[in-house]
C-alpha cells in the first residue's frame, strides 16, 4: 500500500513538473519573440524627496503584456531571462530605453525636478565581461551623462564575488555613475562589505516598510538601518511607501528619499505628465 501511494506521488510529481517545464519553455519562446518584436516596455516610477519637497529621480521598471497571457510580473520573466540567457538582451533594451528616455523627456524630467533613473541589474548582466563596454557605448550613442544614470543591484549579487563586484562598481563609479543596493536586508550582506561597496545609496526593502507603523520589529529595524547608512556616510531610500503616517515616520528618523505608491506608481513616460500640479 505505502508502495502504492509511494508511486502514485513520483507519476504526480513528474506530471507537474512536467507541465511546468513546458510552460516555462513555453514562456521563454514568448520572450524572446516579445524581444525580438520590441514588446517590452520600460515604465519609470517617480522617487520623492521629503526635505526639497520634490521628486528627485526615478526607477526603471521593466514591463510585459503578453496577448494570450496578459499582463506578465517582472519577477517571473526576468527570472526566466537570467535562466535563459535573454538577460543579457533584455537588459541592454532596458537600458536603451532609459537613455531614450532621458534625451527624448528631458524638458519634461527637468520640470517634475527629475535628475536622473535607475536600472536594475540581474548578476548575470553585470558580471558579463561585456557589461561595461556595453554602458560606455550606449552613453556614448545617446549622449547621456553617466551623473543621470544609477545602477541597483541586490545584496545576493554583491557577495556572489564580492571581488569582482567591487571591480565593476569602481569602474562604473569612476565613470560618473551612481550605485545603490536593492531590497536592502533581504540578503545578508556583512556590514564590513557595505563599507568596501563604493554604493552611494542603500534602497530599504518594502517588507520593512509595510507594516510601519504597526509593527514595532520594523520600525527598529528601519530605524536601525537609517542610522546605520548615516553613521556609513550612505543615503537611504525607502521603497513601498504608500501610507502618510509610513511617509512621516521615515522623515522623523531622516530618511528624506520615498518611492512608493503614496507618492507616485510605475508609470509610462508619457503618463507622467499628470504629475505636475
Ligand atoms: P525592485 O527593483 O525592488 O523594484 C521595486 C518593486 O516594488 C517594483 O515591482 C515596484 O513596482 C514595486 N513597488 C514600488 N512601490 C510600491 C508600493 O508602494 N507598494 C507595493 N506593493 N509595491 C511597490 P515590479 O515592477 O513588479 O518589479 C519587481 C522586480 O523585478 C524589481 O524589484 C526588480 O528586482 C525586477 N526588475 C524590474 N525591472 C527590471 C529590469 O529592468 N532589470 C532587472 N534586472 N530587474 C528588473
Ligand atoms: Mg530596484
Ligand atoms: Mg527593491
Ligand atoms: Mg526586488
Amino acid at each position: 500500500k505505502a508502495k502504492d501511494f509511494g508511486r502514485n506521488q513520483a507519476v504526480y510529481f513528474s506530471y507537474t513538473l512536467d507541465a511546468e517545464i513546458k510552460n516555462k519553455i513555453r514562456l521563454e519562446q514568448k520572450l524572446r519573440q516579445a524581444l525580438a518584436d520590441d514588446k517590452l516596455m520600460v515604465y519609470l516610477q517617480p522617487q520623492f524627496n521629503l526635505q526639497h519637497n520634490r521628486f528627485y529621480w526615478a526607477e526603471a521598471l521593466v514591463r510585459w503584456v503578453d496577448d494570450e497571457d496578459g499582463f506578465i510580473p517582472p519577477d517571473i520573466f526576468i527570472a526566466l531571462a537570467e535562466e535563459s540567457g535573454l538577460i543579457h538582451e533584455l537588459g541592454l533594451v532596458v537600458l536603451r530605453q532609459v537613455c531614450h528616455y532621458l534625451v527624448e523627456h528631458e524638458l519634461l524630467l527637468k520640470s517634475l525636478g527629475i535628475e536622473g533613473i535607475s536600472v536594475n541589474l540581474s548578476g548575470n548582466q553585470f558580471f558579463a565581461k561585456s557589461f561595461m563596454p556595453q554602458v560606455k557605448a550606449v552613453l556614448n550613442e545617446y549622449k547621456v551623462k553617466p551623473e543621470q544614470l544609477e545602477f541597483e543591484l541586490t545584496e545576493s549579487v554583491l557577495m556572489e564575488n564580492t571581488q569582482q563586484a567591487i571591480d565593476v562598481m569602481q569602474q562604473l563609479r569612476e565613470l560618473g555613475c551612481r550605485l545603490s543596493v536593492d531590497d536592502f536586508g533581504t540578503g545578508y550582506s556583512s556590514l564590513a562589505y557595505l563599507k568596501q561597496f563604493p554604493i552611494h545609496c542603500i534602497k530599504i526593502d518594502r517588507t520593512f516598510i509595510r507594516d510601519i507603523p504597526n509593527d514595532q520589529q520594523d520600525i527598529e529595524i528601519a530605524s536601525a538601518i537609517i542610522a546605520m547608512a548615516q553613521k556609513l556616510g550612505l543615503e537611504t531610500i525607502a521603497e513601498g511607501v504608500e501610507t502618510q503616517e509610513q511617509s512621516d515616520f521615515l522623515l522623523a528618523q531622516g530618511c528624506y528619499c520615498i518611492q512608493g505608491y503614496f507618492y507616485a506608481k510605475p508609470m509610462p513616460v508619457s503618463q507622467l505628465k499628470s504629475l505636475k500640479r
